[in-house]
């Protein structure tokens, strides 16, 4: 008899006790509101959805120990108990590996004994890693809570733009394995240059049979093209080297420790400051323990506690990971590299948090309500779960695994929280070019005929027409299907690939679009208008 592990499907990890039902809406009724909304996937009401892969962000379920935590949000203005909590928790994922401390079972139990309640949350003292504690908070600020990970970006980049131009008026350049559109969108707004450097194997193919025997990291850091970029440009040029993990922008798809080593190896050898983009932590741990030699029995916090020992500092949605409905945050190594190279004029920590109070509130609370505090503090303990992320991750693979047997172009091996169609080949055999934004026009037709909304994350979110020659190159043509945590299940993906299949067999009736409004607004993927153009 084979034991429960070896039957060759998952045990379950959970089980929901929440339903929400889905609403009985037309194929004429979608049609009508996609006329009057233009569109354009991010303005179509969610609840005339059937099935909603726009986004995995906080659009997870939270947990029964995350919906408890949340009935102990403290609204205080100032200090209120879910910040040393949430401090801790970081403290807890990011450093301390196997051995967390779990200060927030203190609020949960009702731990009633002051003096521990004291010496062990309240005033505490740390410092030297990414969340100095105690007076080290107070004298050099280094951890920055915000509602999400672009206000961490833009936290982040606002303060350090000026700062770099009063030293030197040059071109700077970020590079990555792969920018998110908001990281993008921030690093231009404040006159620095974006550089992807995808992986070289990103578009192989890869068997789906395979799929859980091997990973190639498909979404590493373009080491040669990093050295390169610094040799090319300058190292002064270079105010920081960023890498995504899970790389969202390059299929979703993991980056190895080996990848993690060299970059810093990179940086540690110029001298740069080396910062995650750490949206996808968790899930990308469980990759690296899954498929990269010398780390099958390791646990998943001390994996996530290697990676980020390589790093200086990072920028986090706290929404992605299906980690929380809300919030994001930035953190920076106390006394490393980047603090040492941004504190010229005064302590860099400081300036953030000046930063930080003047658009978001008291760092305490950083635009977050106390309850979602609570609930992202728990959830920190809930997303390094082997048996969640084992589940998520089997969810991700087989959704990739039926339609690439269906014969739809999936990028292959699947990403962490989605799949994606690759829509150059998608298209293949039609009249459809790069400039008629097929990917936009699949959403479309995906939505109208079927209730299934998913996003192109192609020329026209990244902006093609806009970009020369030479920036194109950094533009893959994707339309990605996120998956929320905990929400959907087999039957969602059963309907969502017989729609994806149905509409693959009929390629050639999806419409060319046109931007009817907008084309030159930035992040114009979330506001213009659009027109697809049918054929009679
Ligand atoms: C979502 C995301 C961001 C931005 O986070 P928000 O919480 O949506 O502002 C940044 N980087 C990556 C890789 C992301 O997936």
């Amino acid at each position: 008899m084979k034991s429960q592990d070896e039957l060759g499907v998952p045990v379950p990890a959970n089980k929901p006790l929440v339903v929400r039902t889905i609403k009985k809406v037309t194929k004429e009724q979608r049609e009508y509101v996609l006329e009057k909304t233009e569109y354009n996937m991010f303005s179509f009401p969610a609840d005339l959805t059937f099935v909603d892969f726009l986004s995995d962000s906080g659009s997870g379920t939270m947990t029964d120990y995350q919906w408890a935590a949340l009935f102990h949000g403290d609204e205080s203005y100032a200090r209120n108990k879910g910040y040393y909590v949430l401090l801790e928790a970081v403290r807890d994922t990011f450093e301390r590996g196997d051995n967390p401390k779990r200060s927030i079972d203190l609020i949960l139990s009702g731990e009633t004994n002051v003096k521990k309640l004291i010496d062990e949350l309240y005033i505490t003292s740390y410092e030297g890693g990414f969340v100095n504690g105690g007076i080290h908070q107070l004298t050099r600020p280094n951890a920055f809570i915000v509602p999400q990970g672009r206000c961490a970006e833009h936290l982040l980049f606002s303060t350090i733009a000026p700062l770099l131009k009063e030293n030197k008026n040059i071109t700077y350049y970020i590079p990555n394995n792969g920018h998110f559109d908001t990281t993008e969108a921030n690093i231009v707004a404040n006159g620095i240059k974006a550089i992807n450097l995808f992986s070289a194997n990103l578009m192989e193919d890869f068997p789906y049979d395979e799929m859980d025997k091997r990973n190639p990291f498909k979404g590493n850091m373009d080491l040669e093209g990093l050295e390169d970029l610094i040799q090319d440009k300058s190292v002064e040029s270079i105010p920081l080297i960023y890498v995504t993990i899970t790389n969202n922008t390059a299929a979703g798809q993991p980056v190895s420790m080996k990848n993690i080593k060299s970059v810093h190896k990179i940086a540690k050898k110029y001298n740069l400051p080396f910062f995650f983009d750490a949206c996808r932590f968790s899930e990308n741990a469980n990759f690296i323990k899954e498929f990269e030699e010398g780390y099958k029995n390791r646990s998943i916090q001390s994996i996530v506690q290697e990676m980020f020992s390589y790093v200086d500092g990072f920028t986090i949605s706290f929404k992605k990971d299906g980690l929380a409905n809300m919030g994001g945050g930035l953190f920076f190594r106390d006394k490393g590299l980047f603090h040492k190279k941004f504190s010229i004029n005064g302590d860099i920590g400081i300036r953030l948090k000046e930063r930080q109070i003047l658009t978001f509130g008291n760092d305490s609370y950083g635009g977050m309500s106390g309850r979602d505090i609570m609930a992202l503090a728990a959830g920190l303990y809930e997303v390094i779960k082997q048996p969640y992320l084992n589940e998520r991750k089997n969810q991700v693979r087989e959704f990739a695994r039926k339609l690439a047997k269906n014969g739809i172009p999936v990028i292959l091996p699947a990403g962490g929280h989605a799949v994606y169609l690759n829509m150059d080949k998608f298209f293949e055999g039609t009249d459809m070019k790069i400039e008629d934004f097929g990917g936009v026009g699949f959403t479309i037709e995906l939505l109208k005929h079927f209730g299934i909304r998913a996003v192109e994350l192609g020329p026209f979110a990244f902006e093609w027409d806009k970009k020369t020659p030479e920036q194109r190159k950094g533009i893959l043509n994707l339309v990605r299907f996120a998956m929320p945590r905990n929400v959907y299940s087999a039957s969602h993906i059963d309907y969502a690939v017989a729609a994806i299949t149905e509409l693959y067999h009929n390629k050639e009736k999806i419409p060319k679009v046109r931007i009817s409004r907008g084309a030159e607004l930035r992040l114009r993927h979330f506001q213009t208008g659009l027109q697809p153009i049918y054929k009679s």
